[in-house]
């Protein structure tokens, strides 16, 4: 022991702190009195010291003994120092081996045995860009290593069970106490007989040898939700692979990738369409057919249309993938094509046009006789 202080006053929090009370002014006492942060001399007990009372109030079963008998009861198990061997390493890495996994899969397993997780698989699915805005269920068949059927993911053969390992005795990890110049260290490593696992297979399985898991072809149906878009990713729990006996299954990802329309172009909720227009279309106006989510359909074009006019047609776009009911609009933008070749006929209508509103144009031929100059 490095101090009298208790745990709790340590951390400085009251004896019926929560775990996440206890997490939490750890975390800050640990910034605190890291001696890769603070220069202090005091830093590096300080830092132990901290680390210790940690170690016993964020485990259940050694706070209880703590609290019952104090640090006696805790035999080799308390005061044990750092868990991450000789030195501290870098701050990033403390913190992200103290905290990763915490939250999540099996809070208090940190210390016991290792379930390894199955592989997360990643597809990837084309669809049309009707399908995408329409939604679907597609098929998908792929080859992966999923759990063995004979002896149910276990690896075990039929029968028999795992037994738990002598050399750890179940607890997955082999301790070793060295000095240190911080003084005693506990190092921790997974137990190389079960590799971690804490329970070793007498009679492997025939089907999968031992490992709960065997090459399989999986069909399976992905539903894809109307409105899905380029680089969307649909994630199905626990459709990856299998874990090595029994641990928990992997997550299967559906990247999807949706073909480009012909014709409209889409931008999230939004559709946007060319419509190309002759002058005279755009001065008189006009009827006219253009593509939809929906089909084809007839467009009116008001005399007097400008370039750049965008007739917007509302709701008639791709639906919202959060917002079910609701669409985003149909855009469609209006280009005016000046003629480029003009026929005899066309020439002496745009002229008779022009010298009706006395606007000044170009004698037939001019520019022909231009272009013949340059080249
Ligand atoms: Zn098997
Ligand atoms: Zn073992």
């Amino acid at each position: 022991m490095v101090t009298e202080r208790s745990y709790y006053e340590v951390l400085g929090v009251e004896r019926n702190a929560s775990d996440a009370d206890i997490k939490r002014a750890f975390r800050k006492l640990a910034q605190q009195w890291h001696p890769d942060v603070n220069a202090d001399a005091e830093a590096v007990g300080r830092f132990k010291e901290i680390n210790e009372a940690y170690q016993v109030l964020s485990d259940p079963k050694r706070r209880q003994i703590y609290d019952v008998v104090g640090t006696a009861g805790l035999g080799d198990l308390g005061g044990a120092g750092s868990p991450f061997g000789e030195g501290f390493g870098g701050f990033g890495d403390l913190f992200d081996a103290f905290f990763a996994g915490m939250g999540g899969n099996a809070p208090g397993s940190r210390r016991g045995a290792r379930r390894q997780a199955g592989a997360d698989l990643r597809y990837d699915l084309r669809v049309s860009f009707d399908e995408a805005v329409r939604g679907i269920e597609k098929e998908i068949e792929f080859d992966l290593l999923d759990k063995c059927g004979t002896c149910a993911g276990t690896g075990a053969a039929p029968g028999s069970i795992p037994s738990v390992c002598t050399a750890c005795g179940g607890r997955g990890e082999v301790r070793s106490v060295r000095q240190t110049l911080l003084g005693q260290m506990v190092n921790v490593t997974a137990c190389t007989r079960c590799n971690g696992e804490g329970r070793v297979i007498d009679s492997p399985c025939r089907d999968c040898k031992g490992d709960g898991r065997v090459q399989q072809h999986k069909k399976l149906r992905v539903s894809i939700p109307a409105g899905i878009d380029e680089g969307h990713q649909i994630r199905l729990s626990g459709e990856g692979e299998a874990a090595p006996r029994g641990g928990p299954a992997g997550n299967l990802y559906v990247a999807v990738h949706v073909i480009p329309h012909l014709a409209l172009r889409r931008d999230g909720t939004e559709v946007y369409y060319d419509l190309q227009l002759s002058i005279a279309q755009a001065a008189l106006g006009t009827r006219t057919r253009i593509p939809t989510i929906e089909g084809e359909e007839e467009l009116e074009i008001r005399p007097g249309t400008q370039p750049a006019t965008e007739i917007r047609l509302r709701s008639r776009g791709v639906p919202h993938l959060r917002r079910p009911g609701t669409r985003g609009d149909l855009h469609v933008l209006i280009h005016v094509n000046v003629p480029t070749k003009l026929s005899k006929r066309q020439r002496q209508l745009l002229e008779e046009l022009a010298a009706e509103t006395g606007e000044v144009v170009l004698p037939a031929g001019f520019l022909d006789r231009v272009k013949d100059a340059l080249d």
